[in-house]
């Protein structure tokens, strides 16, 4: 059995002006993460962690921000890209764990959706 681990990672400023957007989750807050793409960046280290595990480029370098393609984008087009290379090469996820790392905004109220829509996105239940 060959079994990956990925680990992927990611930072964004916040922007104002711009919506919050976390796994694919729209946040009711007043700023944004700031970003070429929709700045999702937690979408973005689950794509870098699939990225990893299967030994491909990194996210920044298969789509790279000065694409007009990926301008505002939603950042669930990048995670469908890597789950495609990733079958393509025979893998399946598991399971993920995530942390995200945010003083504001409180996320606990949109933490179920948060955990749903990236699930939904990979094809795996929500409890894995
Ligand atoms: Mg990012």
């Amino acid at each position: 059995m060959d079994l990956r681990i990925g680990l992927g990672f990611d930072s964004h400023e916040f922007e104002a002006g711009k919506k919050l957007i976390l796994g694919g989750v729209e946040i009711e807050y007043e700023y944004g993460l700031k970003g070429h793409s929709d700045g999702d960046a937690l979408l973005h280290a689950i794509t870098d962690a699939i990225l990893a595990a299967i030994g491909e480029k990194d996210i920044g370098e298969i789509f790279k921000d000065t694409d007009p393609r990926w301008k505002n984008a939603p950042s669930s087009i990048f995670l469908k890209k890597a789950l495609e290379l990733m079958k393509d090469k025979g893998f399946k996820i598991i399971n993920l764990d995530c942390t995200i790392i945010a003083d504001k905004p409180k996320i606990a109220p949109d933490k179920d959706e948060i955990k749903e829509k990236p699930s939904q996105l990979i094809g795996i239940s929500k409890n894995r």
